[in-house]
């Protein structure tokens, strides 16, 4: 599938790396950390195509897709121990598939209610994102 020269998911940039770091690649997917981590552990899982909306998969593609979305949400779940796990997919100005993985803590951030698109409050030293990272992989095959 054709890269979209304006995209930073498939031009791989720094606009995309400086707010997200690489975690692994799933089957389908890319996973990555958030840098900003108000919801400690927060993910967001890149899907490999260009692509705008889910019903543009195949039913296998998406399949994929929600497969790769679950276990990155189950290794979110298992690493840190979040009351719930809200899945957010928006891209009104990005046309490239992802979605949002934030762990929301009981009496935390805006639990309850919606997660905010960056609260740009919390970040972390180069160290303690690693850290978080090898949580989370830990539980990932
Ligand atoms: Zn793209």
């Amino acid at each position: 599938m054709e890269k979209n020269q304006e995209c930073m998911y498939c031009m791989e940039d720094e606009r995309r790396d400086n707010l997200m770091i690489e975690i692994c690649e799933l089957g389908v997917s890319t996973v990555f950390l958030f840098k900003e981590q108000t919801y400690k552990g927060r993910c967001n899982v890149v899907y490999r195509d260009h692509v705008k909306e889910l019903f543009h998969l195949t039913a296998d593609e998406l399949s994929a897709f929600m497969n790769d979305v679950a276990q990155v949400a189950e290794a979110v779940d298992k690493a840190f121990g979040p009351d719930k796990i809200n899945y957010g997919a928006y891209g009104d100005k990005l046309h490239h598939l992802h979605m949002h993985i934030v762990p929301k803590y009981d009496g935390q951030a805006d639990f309850g209610s919606t997660f905010q698109m960056n609260p740009g409050q919390a970040y972390l030293a180069d160290e303690e994102y690693q850290e978080l990272i090898g949580k989370i992989k830990a539980h990932l095959q």
